[in-house]
């Protein structure tokens, strides 16, 4: 599987992504497991256009380890899950991404929200 860029994996619990998470921003998160062999499997993908602390701590039980990457805002963590999601096709997300309600943000990838 292709590296993500963001840090961890870390365990997906409060103490942990307390302790990992220093700053409130936005920003972009993949969940995941241990496989077998001890390499971090990828199961989804996401992005918090806020604050990636409280999206992470929502998503306690269901995964069992996590990255993250802190964005600049809202639109470059858009941005950075589209990469991912194009990049990993991860099994947990099986639609593209959307985009922040009233935005008419662009796809990097692809031209799913391309005019017609
Ligand atoms: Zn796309």
């Amino acid at each position: 599987m292709a590296k993500s860029g963001l840090l961890g994996p870390y365990k997906l619990n409060f103490d942990t992504i307390d302790a990992a998470i220093t700053r409130s921003s936005a920003g972009v998160y993949a969940l995941g497991y241990t496989s077998p062999e001890g390499r971090f499997c990828i199961n989804h993908v996401g992005r918090a256009d806020t604050d990636v602390k409280t999206k992470l701590r929502n998503c306690i039980g269901s995964a069992t380890l996590f990255k993250f990457g802190y964005t600049p805002n809202s639109k470059a963590a858009f941005e950075r899950e589209c990469e991912l999601f194009h990049e990993l096709s991860p099994p947990g997300n099986r639609v593209h991404p959307g985009r922040a309600q009233g935005t008419n943000w662009a796809c990097p990838r692809c031209r799913i929200f391309a005019p017609r």
